[in-house]
């Protein structure tokens, strides 16, 4: 589509730049790299219609599920597709470096704010950064390295332990197909495993493997299965796959096999995996599930060997360590005078006397002095205040420090996205509720905060003239009403040593 489109250098440095969400910029990614084929770009509205009537793009390509992007608006109401210097839009990747770009030949108002843009895209610069950026093969270089003859595709989203490498090799004997294994590398993978954490344990099992090619692919998820199933089908089609081993939820629909594995579990009598139902009861071990898989790393045990390779379990125990050993975020929420402030620098005192990770306060006052100074009381402005604490404290995670935050964070949906954050990035997330009661905390009324409200010298005070969304997912509710500190910052370490968060310790000293 992009034939004979010459972009003057006057025409894209004046295009509006703009950056995708993470699922479309994978979309342009595979787009960019062929994946997509014959797909060359972002649906316009009528292909978007008939993908979603018949299952086909207008020139009748079969095409299962809509590739679209959407932009603010305000951005699309200065493209035109009419006029060749106002219809291109500049694409970039999270740090504003440029991707692609896109030759707009539709617009559409999506829904209130949001427009739809659609046209071929075209790669700008050198093609993207990001771990592990050689394997991600185009699906023309990866159809030149496989072997005539059968492909038998597996996507790897998540680690493969025994049952599934054996399921692989037996399908591969079976079909007399070389293996092709297709990593998915556009978002963090299940429980948060980041995805160089995956492509590292899916490496780590290589020598169990028949003779194999092994690629990462940035793979967007729809979070619908059927649609996912469907896409990743036509993407492995591109890449040369034949018959694809299912994973979960599987259909065909891109002209290629889908092969559903039988529950293979390990014999005892021997230490090989076969059918189930070929094993007596009384000599079966069923797979892990990845719950199991989860508590197990989190308690720090390391994964059976009759489950999981070594240096594929050693990759896990690497990517999530146990719970004491990873980041940990320790948000408390409630009203001002509740006790935030002070049962997080108890906490913190302990936490640093027990020297196993540093530890940094983001307390509110100094929070709003250094990260958030400008900043007021509005539902907007309490809203940005709690999810820079929220940023900076899951990155302290990242890197296994705690985070203690103390904001009032009245708002629920802001405090989600502190949670979010944190689990994002690896680390704990533990939500302390300090539900001391209004009357107790006017009648401390530390910062006579609540005495100039109810004279009206002050607005907007949380209790007072402002909401409080009770949390409904607390981990902890800590009313301080007739509890000293010492209680409370107490009954906070007692839920992190229970949960593994920290470890125990006698305090003698
Ligand atoms: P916030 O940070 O929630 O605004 P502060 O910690 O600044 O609240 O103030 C809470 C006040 O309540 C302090 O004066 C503190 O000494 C007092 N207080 C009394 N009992 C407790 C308790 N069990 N936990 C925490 N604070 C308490």
């Amino acid at each position: 589509m992009s034939n004979g489109w010459v972009l003057p250098d006057e025409v894209l440095r004046d295009a509006p730049a703009y950056t995708p969400r993470p699922g479309e910029l994978a979309d342009l990614e595979l787009l960019l790299t062929g994946a997509y084929a014959p797909l060359t770009g972002f649906m316009t509205r009528a292909d978007l219609v008939s993908a979603q009537r018949r299952g086909r793009l207008t020139d009748g390509t079969p095409w299962p599920v809509p590739v679209t992007l959407q932009v603010p608006a305000t951005l699309a109401a200065g493209l035109d597709p009419t006029d060749p210097g106002r219809r291109t839009l500049v694409l970039t990747d999270g740090e504003g470096a440029p991707v692609a770009a896109l030759e707009v030949v539709d617009v559409w108002t999506a829904r209130e704010g949001v427009a739809g843009v659609g046209g071929p895209v075209r790669r700008l610069g050198d093609g993207g950064h990001g771990p592990f950026q050689r394997l991600r093969r185009t699906p023309e270089e990866v159809r030149a390295l496989l072997p005539p003859g059968r492909v038998l595709g597996v996507i790897a989203d998540r680690p493969l332990h025994r049952p599934q490498l054996a399921q692989i090799a037996h399908a591969a004997r079976t079909l007399g197909a070389h293996l092709l294994v297709m990593i998915p590398v556009a978002e963090d993978g299940q429980g948060g495993l980041p995805s160089e954490a995956l492509v590292r344990a899916v490496f780590a099992a290589r020598d169990r493997m028949p003779p194999a090619t092994l690629v990462a692919v940035p793979m967007p998820r729809r979070r619908d299965e059927i649609s996912d199933a469907l896409l990743r089908a036509r993407i492995s089609a591109a890449y040369g796959v034949t018959h694809l081993l299912s994973t979960g939820e599987m259909l065909s629909g891109a002209g290629l096999r889908v092969l559903v594995p039988r529950e293979l579990a390990y014999d005892n009598r021997d230490g090989q995996w076969r059918w189930r139902e070929d094993i007596p009861p009384r000599n079966r071990r069923l797979a892990l599930s990845q719950e199991e898989i989860e508590d197990l790393l989190d308690r720090g045990f390391p994964l059976p060997e009759w489950h999981t390779p070594p240096a594929v379990a050693k990759e896990l125990s690497r990517a999530r360590p146990p719970r004491r050993h990873r980041g940990l975020v320790v948000f408390l929420t409630g009203l001002s005078g509740s006790g935030k402030s002070t049962i997080a620098r108890g906490l913190a005192d302990l936490l640093r006397e027990q020297g196993d990770r540093t530890v940094t306060l983001l307390d509110g006052d100094v929070v709003r002095r250094e990260l958030s100074a400008g900043l007021g009381f509005s539902k907007a402005d309490r809203d940005a205040n709690v999810r820079r604490i929220g940023w900076v404290a899951a990155e302290i995670a990242r890197h296994r420090g705690v985070g203690i935050c103390c904001p009032i964070a009245p708002y629920a949906q802001a405090r989600q996205a502190a949670r979010e954050m944190a689990l994002a990035a690896g680390a704990g997330f533990v939500l302390v509720h300090v539900a001391t009661p209004l009357e107790v905390c006017e009648q401390r009324d530390r910062k006579g905060l609540y005495a100039r409200a109810r004279a009206g010298l002050l607005t907007g005070m949380t209790g007072i003239d402002d909401p409080y969304e009770e949390p409904t997912d607390a981990d902890l509710v800590i009313d301080t009403t007739g509890l000293d500190v010492e209680e409370a910052v107490q009954s906070v370490m007692h839920l992190l040593t229970e949960t593994g968060w920290v470890e125990p310790r006698l305090q003698s000293t």
